[in-house]
């Protein structure tokens, strides 16, 4: 009987958790989830210069943030080293490695180092190309390559994902495992993630941590299935998916093997569906506390048909806090530039149509239907195409000239508020 699949994300704590990195963890849990085996982590600090627990914590919330869970406690690295000068002494022993001024160098044998790669199908290696190489430096620590396979062999890993980047590390860590006597784990390597631009995404490209994504008010849910696409395509032209269809699509024959491109337009359109797809209770907790910030206290109802009006029309969970805002609290309007060139073309023109429609709207019942009814009237009496009559509104109450329906607009913002703030734009042109 195999073993049952076993695979890792090993992040270096020494930075964030960056957007490869999700991709690449999101990648072996979704491998993991589909065929029923477990999701490891090992937290690789052996770099204690620059290893920190601060980045480590950072990195498990934001797998964590994402929805990804591991099946065992995280194995640190840095705290196997006497396993790794273990294991390294026996090959000494063994004759299979050498000491060289005080480190231990590991004997490559000539002759083919090739695997055959999830992703990219055969690769090959000439072991004469692949010099002999340390794997305990003289002070005892060991190097990556070579601690990398002492513990994906300890932790009986199957299936070694990871990014292309460590295409050219595999034949020596080859080395280690015949060196070892170890069965190798299936390899693959998954594409590279760049920019528009076609190169390595970095921070030129605008934000690389997964963290950054979180306070920008990408949701979770977006975030995970825009990451699932970077490189992984479920076949057709299937784009939003759960997490249970993810699972039950995702394929080690799906992954791709070209670079995937990072489109930040892509994600905020994928987040706006999600946004649209969320009920209004559900996005509350996310709107309130940028809410607060902006230094808004609007009552739990009257932010939750806010959010109701607005979701479907919002790009992020800031988007929809900014446009709640105007609608709860004039404070928050300020005209864009489409609505100030607008009101530019006929600013007598626009003072008449929101006179007349505080007038009508006086005494109107305020709920949409009876909104929308009424604004018609208006239109039909003023002989103008009700466009005429619901785009002045529009810009006097959110500043822009996009917005839900404008009868669902004033109900929102309430009669009283509604006519107050439509009044003082009167006032003010
Ligand atoms: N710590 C390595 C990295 O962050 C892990 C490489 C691997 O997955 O084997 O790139």
């Amino acid at each position: 009987m195999p073993d049952t699949t076993r695979v890792r994300f090993a992040p270096s704590p020494t930075g964030y958790l960056h957007v490869g990195g999700a991709r690449t963890a999101l990648f072996n849990w979704l491998y993991a989830r589909h065929v029923g085996g477990t999701f490891l982590l090992r937290i690789e600090d052996t770099d204690k210069a620059r290893s920190t627990d601060e980045h480590t914590k950072v990195i498990l919330d934001g797998l964590t943030w994402l929805g990804l869970d591991w099946d065992e406690p995280p194995v640190f690295q840095g705290a196997r080293v006497t396993r790794h000068q273990e294991v390294a002494d026996k090959l000494l022993a063994e004759g299979k490695a050498y000491l060289d001024a005080g480190t231990i160098r590991l004997r490559v044998p000539a002759g083919e180092i090739a695997w055959d790669d999830a992703v990219h199908g055969r690769i090959s290696f000439q072991g004469e190309d692949i010099k002999d190489f340390v794997i305990l430096r003289s002070d005892r620590s060991p190097l990556y390559n070579f601690a990398v396979v002492v513990d994906d062999i300890d932790m009986r890993i199957t299936h070694v994902l990871r990014g292309d980047d460590h295409i050219s590390n595999t034949p020596k860590q080859i080395a280690v495992y015949r060196a070892v006597g170890a069965a190798l784990p299936v390899f693959g390597h998954v594409p590279m993630i760049a920019g528009p631009d076609g190169k390595k995404l970095s921070k030129r490209h605008g934000a690389t941590a997964v963290g950054d994504y979180q306070h920008l008010g990408i949701l979770p849910a977006a975030m995970r299935n825009f990451l699932a696409l970077l490189g992984w395509s479920p076949g057709g032209d299937r784009e939003i998916m759960t997490l249970d269809e993810m699972v039950h699509l995702f394929s080690l024959e799906g992954i791709q093997k070209k670079s995937a491109i990072f489109d930040m337009t892509k994600l905020e359109w994928m987040n706006g569906q999600y946004l649209s797809a969320s009920s209004a209770d559900e996005l509350y907790p996310l709107i309130a506390p940028p809410l607060e910030k902006l230094g808004v206290n609007g009552k739990r109802d009257a932010v939750l048909k806010a959010i109701t009006a607005v979701k479907t029309r919002s790009r992020t969970t800031l988007d929809v806090a900014r446009q709640v805002a105007a609608r709860l609290d004039p404070k928050h309007v300020a005209l864009d530039e489409k609505a100030r060139r607008e009101i530019a073309q006929d600013p007598a023109g626009y003072k008449a149509s929101l006179e007349a429609s505080v007038a009508a709207l006086r005494g109107a019942e305020w709920t949409p239907a009876a909104l929308e009814r009424q604004l018609r009237e208006l239109a039909a009496e003023r002989g103008v195409p009700p466009g005429k009559v619901f785009q002045p509104i529009r810009i006097a109450l959110t500043g822009g000239t996009v917005s839900e329906p404008v009868n669902e607009l004033l109900y929102v913002v309430g009669k009283e508020a509604a006519l107050g703030r439509l009044e003082a734009a009167v006032r003010a042109s």
